[in-house]
């Protein structure tokens, strides 16, 4: 270490001691903080509460001039300046929200060199007045949070972050710092050739959370079910409780507290005021259970949450690693407890057919949807899934605190149904240079003579009929649970399937195929009478 880098270090660490009252940094923040303040780019991937804002907040503090943080959350960035204020750091903030004097006051201070840290919208970064007024000012580090917006793949792409890449054009002195929390291999690369960021480093944090135990069970009586898990393993901890529509928040709250469980809902229909007490109680009391739409969490930070409860199928694994991670900040033993049926998927479905969004956007939702179901239908350790969707190594001979490795479920071997499976996909691609999805391939192992099948003459294929003993239902677990195991993966824009380099020793009966057995038809009709 040169003395400058090492003087720079110290400082680094003075300011995390004086401004933010902490004794040391977590993880790799020092390193990160080292290097962005040293002049140079970094892409940091770090999960949700991983400490990500100091990574850019302390060299915008030790750098000379304003750092400029490029954020979608625009309803956060009122708080996040706030908390900031509070801090004696000199923040301010530019977006659709601010009134055309509100936005002089925050430019004036710009250009004094009066702010040490700036939020912006990404949209402002396409206006040549954001462009010419930060080139009148001086600028320390430009920070690009939740920078996997830049990923057209992802759920979350935004179309202004691709102007994100003229930073670097115009300002290649300026370090730039790309975060997020979500991220596949794949995201990963597009994030650095879409923002040119060729020389960036890499820094990426494990995304395993060892003290929560991940546990997906079949829903029957979710509400009954819940409060078993509540009151047998959880009486008195705060925790939060998932839903996906406001009345069911409501009614689960309502039951909860009737059942002897405080419980207070939140969602976007209650007034602001309300939303704000319930979750003052929850920070301040130890034993509150908020029951709550997704909207809730997001910038809470209590350490003591003791459980994330889901009564509905979140909509991707993002969303149930963002959620299940506010439990248990504190490192002590949480669970993350979800009720999982039949009806969710069709829900979800629906929903993904019905809702907004072109074609393009309904592919990726279903992908999405398909990767969270298998999550749930993996005979796997959770967490090595977990881990494996997000790019990193699982551990190795499974993690002991899921509750597929304490509790291993019932399989049957579907290691002919995956080679009826897998030959049908090399059959068309081999015999007739084709690729479909999921729907045809069955239609095809069903002997289906749909006008899809025909129009394509696939009932002349050897495969045609050739696995009619399951159902259409089975057929789409054996697809999900093959996808979920990496021996078929799904591609492209049409969500086709192909082989990947497991599918070999598949095909040449090297290895079993175990699949987790489907949830039985009568849990399924009851969770869905149930409501
Ligand atoms: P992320 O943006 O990655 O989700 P945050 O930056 O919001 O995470 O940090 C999560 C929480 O952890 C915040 O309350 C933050 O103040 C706290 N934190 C971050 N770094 C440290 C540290 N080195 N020591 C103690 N607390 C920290
Ligand atoms: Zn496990």
């Amino acid at each position: 270490v040169t003395e400058a880098g090492r003087s720079a270090d110290s400082e680094a660490l003075a300011v995390l001691r004086r401004v933010f009252g902490y004794d040391a940094f977590r993880g790799e923040q020092e390193e990160i903080i080292e290097h962005v303040v040293a002049g140079e780019d970094a892409v940091v991937l770090m999960p949700t509460g991983g400490g990500k804002s100091l990574c850019y907040q302390i060299p915008a503090l030790v750098r000379p001039g304003t750092g400029v943080v490029v954020s979608p959350l625009i309803a956060l960035m009122q708080d996040q300046v706030d908390a900031l204020r509070a801090l004696g750091v000199r923040a301010g903030f530019i977006n659709s929200t601010l009134d055309f004097d509100e936005r002089r006051v925050v430019e004036a201070e710009f250009l004094a060199g009066e702010l040490d840290l700036l939020y912006l919208a990404p949209e402002r970064l396409r206006l040549d007045t954001t462009l010419d007024l930060l080139g009148r000012g001086k600028i320390s580090v430009f920070a690009i949070d939740e920078a996997h917006c830049v990923s057209q793949w992802g759920h979350d792409f935004r179309p202004d972050y691709l102007t994100l890449s003229l930073l670097g054009e115009r300002w290649p002195d300026v370090p730039r710092i790309a975060l997020t929390a979500t991220a596949t291999r794949a995201t990963h690369r597009e994030i650095t050739e879409r923002l040119v960021m060729p020389r960036a480093r890499h820094f990426e944090a494990s995304f395993d959370r060892p003290n929560i135990q991940y546990r997906i069970v079949p829903k029957a009586d979710p509400k009954k079910q819940l409060l078993s898990f509540l009151t047998q393993e959880h009486a008195g901890d705060a925790g939060i409780v998932y839903c996906l529509s406001r009345n069911s928040v409501e009614k689960t709250a309502e039951f909860l507290s009737r059942n002897g469980v405080e419980a207070v809902p939140y969602h976007a229909g209650l007034d602001a005021g309300t939303r704000a007490a319930h979750q003052a109680r929850f920070l301040r009391e130890e034993g509150l259970v908020v029951v709550a739409t997704i909207a809730f969490g997001m910038g809470i930070d209590k350490p003591d949450v003791r459980f994330v409860a889901h009564l509905d199928l979140p909509k991707s694994v993002e969303g149930y690693y963002q959620e299940t991670g506010r439990a248990g900040r504190d490192g002590l033993p949480s669970t993350a407890w979800m009720a999982y049926g039949l009806q969710d998927v069709v829900q979800q479905r629906k929903l993904i057919q019905t809702g907004e969004g072109d074609e393009a956007f309904r592919r990726r939702a279903a992908a999405h949807l398909d990767s969270m179901l298998a999550l749930c239908e993996t005979v796997q350790c959770r967490r090595g899934q977990l881990l494996a969707y997000f790019g990193q190594e699982p551990t190795p001979g499974g993690c002991g605190n899921c509750d597929t490795c304490l509790n291993p479920p019932e399989t049957w071997d579907g290691t002919v149904a995956a080679q009826k499976l897998l030959s049908t996909v090399v059959r068309l691609q081999r015999e007739r240079g084709q690729k479909f999805g999921a729907v045809q391939i069955i239609d095809i192992l069903l002997g289906k003579r749909t006008g899809k099948v025909i129009q394509f003459d696939h009932d002349q294929l050897s495969v045609f009929g050739i696995g009619e003993e399951l159902s259409d239902g089975e057929w789409r677990g054996v697809v999900r649970q093959l996808l979920a195991q990496g021996l078929l993966a799904v591609e492209g824009e049409y969500g086709t399937l192909v082989l990947t380099e497991g599918s070999g020793s598949v095909l040449r009966r090297e290895r079993e195929v175990p699949l987790r057995k489907e949830p039985k038809k009568p849990v399924a009709a009851r969770a869905a009478s149930g409501g």
